[in-house]
């Protein structure tokens, strides 16, 4: 059985990533829930993607295992793409999902324009540190009050036409089918067999 260490302090990603990486046989899938701790790492880089190696490449080398980093965020069309690679942070170095919502919305008032894509950024990176990154998203847009207590982070303002739900209300087994990471993680799928060869 291979063993994959999943690089995230952020229990609702440990939560989806878990599920869907579950598929895989022969894979058993470890984060800091089963009792091993990780220290924070910076995240100094500029993309998405720049964040998601980082991340996977720090974690490899302090665990020497195989790792999975992921990072994400939303996309607003009318903000210039904000908060994007800032989405954890958007309110402030300690701030909670709702003060990032609260945010969100406050910036968007008198704003028509709703448009907004989660986007993510999933990197495997092996002991010896090679690594290959993979991306997915989907397109929303905001609403002005939350609904639905699914998810995490902004899941409660991301509204999805085709389902009439916001995240917050959608099933979890349907957000993990559609969402930015799903699709990000769809592709890893495809190849992680051979990575961990
Ligand atoms: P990261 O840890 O820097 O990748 O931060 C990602 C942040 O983006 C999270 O803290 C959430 O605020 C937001 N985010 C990413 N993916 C999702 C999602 O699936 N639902 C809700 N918020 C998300």
């Amino acid at each position: 059985m291979k063993k994959i260490f999943l690089a995230t302090k952020n229990k609702g990603k440990i939560k989806e990533i878990k599920k869907i990486l579950d598929e895989i046989d022969d894979l058993e899938v470890l984060s800091i829930l089963d009792g091993i701790e990780i220290p924070e790492v910076e995240e100094t880089g500029l993309t998405f993607e720049e964040n998601s190696v980082i991340k996977a490449i720090e974690i490899a080398k302090y665990t020497g295992m195989f790792v999975i980093a992921d990072d994400s965020g939303i996309s607003v069309e009318a903000l210039n793409g904000r908060p994007g690679v800032y989405s954890a942070r958007y309110a402030g170095v300690n701030a909670t999902d709702e003060d990032n919502n609260n945010k969100l919305i406050e910036e968007l008032k008198n704003i028509d324009n709703r448009k907004a894509k989660y986007e993510a950024v999933i990197t495997i990176a092996s002991p010896n540190l090679n690594y290959k990154s993979f991306y997915g998203f989907v397109d929303g847009k905001i609403v002005d009050k939350p609904q639905g207590k699914n998810g995490f982070g902004y899941d409660p303002y991301f509204y999805k036409d085709e389902y009439n739900m916001t995240f917050g209300e959608l099933d979890e087994n349907i957000k993990n089918k559609i969402s930015h990471r799903a699709m990000a993680l769809d592709k890893l799928k495809l190849e992680i067999k051979k990575f961990l060869l």
